[in-house]
């Protein structure tokens, strides 16, 4: 017998849990939600754009690179049921650290999609050929490495050489073009005037949470959200915090607009009685 639950609840998921444990017998394909992991891994970078939401540069002496056996710690509580949509590791820079990459990749639990964001800029030849080989022993089914595509990252970017690559290597491909409308406004980008235009995220059907570099864990952009836990809980405890701050932001709003986003993190505060993180600016 097969079950398949596309849309549930922290507690009808521990419900069907229950049920799983008990049934020795009865065979049950349980999907109980779909899930998008962001992992920020590192804020060091080796290019210091002025659109940069997360203050990232090559001098960035608070430059933190994220635990990675600690996170795997954490990710490993994710229940086998969870049906992990996609990993996505940013940073700064994550070509950065291909020894860590590497590492971190092969312990990751199995994702419909594993990718990478890089922001294509290699100094040398030889800083080239590492990516190269990077991306032949990435080069498998499901994984992406991202190449940042907008106006900023043009300026340093050898295109005719990635374009190169990306014509040998069929999971390395340029990101949607970005407007900077879309950027939003945290770490020196929030300085610029252009007016955010990136839709609210928190009401769509996947759910979502970020591992940033320190171990903090938010559920939205970091700059717009704060953060609700840590690396060191579990992720059960995590989605159930997640659940009921949304829950709690519907209350208030009736219903979750681009606007809400303005208010939200005077509901953050008042929600969780703590005044707001601005790790990525006020
Ligand atoms: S926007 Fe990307 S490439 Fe530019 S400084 Fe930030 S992390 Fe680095
Ligand atoms: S309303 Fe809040 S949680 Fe939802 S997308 Fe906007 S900032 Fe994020």
């Amino acid at each position: 017998m097969f079950l398949i639950v596309k849309k549930t609840t922290p507690k009808i998921a521990g419900e069907l849990r229950k049920i799983i444990a008990k049934s020795r017998f009865i065979k049950i394909s349980v999907r109980f939600m779909k899930l998008n992991l962001g992992i920020m891994i590192t804020t060091k970078c080796n290019r210091a754009c002025p659109h940069c939401m997360f203050f990232c540069s090559p001098k960035n002496k608070k430059a933190v690179n994220l635990n990675i056996d600690k996170a795997l710690k954490f990710i490993k509580t994710i229940p086998r049921m969870v049906d992990i949509n996609e990993i996505c590791i940013y940073g700064g820079e994550p070509t950065l650290y291909y020894k860590l990459l590497k590492y971190f990749i092969s312990r990751l639990p199995r994702a419909r999609r594993i990718q990478i964001l890089t922001n294509g800029y290699f100094k040398d030849k030889k800083q080239l050929n590492k990516f190269e080989l990077f991306c032949k022993w990435f080069n498998k089914k499901n994984n992406f490495v991202k190449i940042s595509n907008d106006k900023y990252h043009d300026i340093f970017q050898d295109r005719k050489q990635l374009n190169e690559l990306i014509k040998i290597y069929p999971n390395l491909v340029w990101k949607r073009r970005e407007d900077p409308k879309e950027f939003i406004k945290m770490g020196r980008w929030q300085k610029h005037p252009i007016i955010f235009t990136k839709p609210v995220n928190c009401i769509l059907r996947i759910e979502s949470i970020n591992i940033e570099q320190d171990g903090k864990i938010d559920f939205c952009c970091g700059g717009y959200s704060s953060a609700i836990g840590t690396i060191k809980e579990d992720f059960q405890d995590i989605i159930k915090k997640r659940h009921k701050f949304l829950k709690f932001l519907r209350e208030k709003e009736g219903k979750i607009t681009h606007d809400t986003c303005k208010r939200c993190r005077q509901y953050f505060s008042e929600y969780f009685k703590t005044s707001f993180d601005t790790r990525w600016g006020k």
